[in-house]
């Protein structure tokens, strides 16, 4: 059961919340239509689903008209929810106490590219992978790749990252400035342009891994890194998950720069054999997945290196593709394994995904005992791991209450365990509604207590987002 905030009283003032901003911004700008509600209150992917919608969805087409939208949910004391993908996996944008949701749709501009600078300043709804494809004739990218519908404000907001974190770091690492909505409708901008600054407190930081809670980002401008001049993917397979993980970390350890080592167990590589959207049959066993970038020479130096661990730690011989369309071939079952695993799913039934991370001497302990417990579980789950960095994520699939309480009690205990080993309950999902009890356990009171004050200082009357990462 939900404990209802203090400072909100859901219901009746959102009507004429509703009307004001239909008559500042139009007809067309705030739909209260059944499926937008439900579209934008419900998720297919995420853990946690609650039985309210929002009010109404707000369609904005600029910073002037989110901070209108502000100003009016402030003065009427409605909540505000910001919305940009819709890919988050932990009720991230549920309506906890209704409100109205915000969608950046009619936000999808790049506002200006600036190649010479190595910087791209974009609107929140613009998506990474569109946005990859339209400038790659520049050799630049935007290295952080987390679900294929996200979108930058959402990325901003939960601090994401993606298989290339081994290598390029996380979301936070490529904020140059942020244009931030606060909830009662003021404009402010985090900083100029520069790639780094030490002028004062961090606010990308403060905004970045906020999930929505603290206000709306309306542009950013993002750091670009160069396309890599050579590339190549390499695959083995493992006899157990501890190999796997103990070989995985010995790479990261060793500072052998991989693109990207990614670990799917053996129920992970059965389900892309049973989607057969690979067009390969995979042995079903532990996997490690490798990207390798850098120079012609220092790509060969990492293969062999990889190449000696993976035989050190008893794994198959290591294949590797250095032919661009053979190396889509590879990566592409690394690629689809969220999507397989969800089109398992039988009608009506749900899907409970989640994330934590160790740091990287505990991971081969935590894989394997999580492991363990999945088999032992009785449902269909498996594992997949951005190893490199001590994460991995566990998806698995059921069907009504009694099995949710199964599901419930394996994620707890891995949870638990995970910040018990000095980690966390989510290197890169966020917290949402789903992971909110875990707060406590892993940052302390102390901390908690001077998120509350940051979240009360910005926000009195707690209308942003309400009801996620922690309670009043
Ligand atoms: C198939 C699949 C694969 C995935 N793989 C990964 C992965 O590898 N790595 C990873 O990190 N995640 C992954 N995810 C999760 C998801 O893609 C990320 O959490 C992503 O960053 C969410 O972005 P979004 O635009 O969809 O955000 P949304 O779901 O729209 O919103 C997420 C949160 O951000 C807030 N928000 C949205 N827009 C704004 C804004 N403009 N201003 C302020 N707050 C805002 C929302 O209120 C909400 O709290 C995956 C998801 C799927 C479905």
């Amino acid at each position: 059961m939900l404990r209802l905030l203090p400072r909100i009283k859901p219901g009746r003032q959102s009507i004429p919340a509703i009307r004001e901003i239909n008559q500042e911004l139009g007809e067309d700008s705030i739909s209260t239509d059944d499926e937008d509600l439900k579209m934008h209150g419900y998720s297919e992917w995420s853990s946690v689903n609650i039985d309210r919608l929002p009010v109404a969805v707000a369609f904005p087409k600029s910073t002037a008209e989110v901070a209108t939208i502000a100003r009016v949910c402030h003065k009427y004391k409605v909540p505000m929810i910001p919305y940009s993908g819709g890919s988050s996996v932990e009720g991230h944008f549920a309506a906890s106490f209704g409100g109205v949701s915000v969608d950046f749709l009619n936000m999808s501009e790049v506002v200006a590219f600036h190649p010479e600078d190595m910087d791209i300043v974009v609107q929140p709804s613009v998506s990474w992978m569109e946005m990859n494809e339209n400038i790659k004739s520049s050799g630049l990218f935007f290295p952080i790749d987390p679900g294929p519908p996200a979108k930058i404000g959402g990325m901003i907001a939960t601090n994401c990252s993606g298989t290339n974190a081994v290598r390029y770091g996380t979301m936070k690492d490529w904020v140059v400035n942020l244009t931030v909505v606060l909830p009662d409708g003021r404009v402010i901008k985090t900083r100029k342009r520069p790639r780094k600054s030490s002028a004062g407190y961090n606010l990308n930081g403060l905004f970045t891994g906020s999930e929505g809670t603290l206000g709306f980002v309306t542009e950013a401008t993002l750091k670009l890194a160069h396309i890599p001049q050579e590339s190549g993917v390499g695959m083995t397979t493992f006899k157990t998950m501890r190999d796997a993980a103990n070989a995985a970390t010995q790479i990261v350890r060793q500072g052998i720069p991989v693109g990207a080592v990614e670990l799917l167990d053996d129920v992970q590589m059965d389900v892309i054999n049973k989607m057969g959207a690979t067009g390969r049959v995979w042995k079903t066993l532990p996997t490690l997945f490798f990207k390798f970038s850098g120079t012609k020479l220092g790509v060969q130096d990492n293969i062999e290196d990889v190449r000696k661990i993976v035989k050190d730690n008893r794994g198959s011989e290591l294949e590797v593709e250095q032919d661009k369309a053979k190396q889509a071939v590879l990566w592409s079952a690394r690629k689809e394994a969220l999507w397989s695993m969800l089109c398992m799913r039988e009608s009506g039934h749900e899907v409970w995904s989640t994330d934590v991370a160790v740091p990287l001497s505990r991971l081969p302990d935590l894989v394997e005992i999580s492991k363990r417990d999945l088999d032992k579980l009785g449902l269909f789950g498996s594992m997949l791991g951005h190893v490199g960095d001590g994460n991995f994520h566990e998806t698995i699939l059921f069907n009504g209450a009694e099995e949710r309480e199964l599901v419930s009690k394996c994620v707890h205990d891995m949870v638990h365990r995970a910040i018990e080993m000095e980690g966390t309950c989510t290197g890169e999902h966020g917290i949402g509604l789903g992971k909110k009890e875990f707060m406590e356990k892993e940052v302390g009171e102390g901390s908690l207590s001077v998120m509350r004050g940051i979240k009360l200082s910005l926000d009195p009357f707690w209308l942003m987002n309400p009801g996620k990462v922690f309670d009043p």
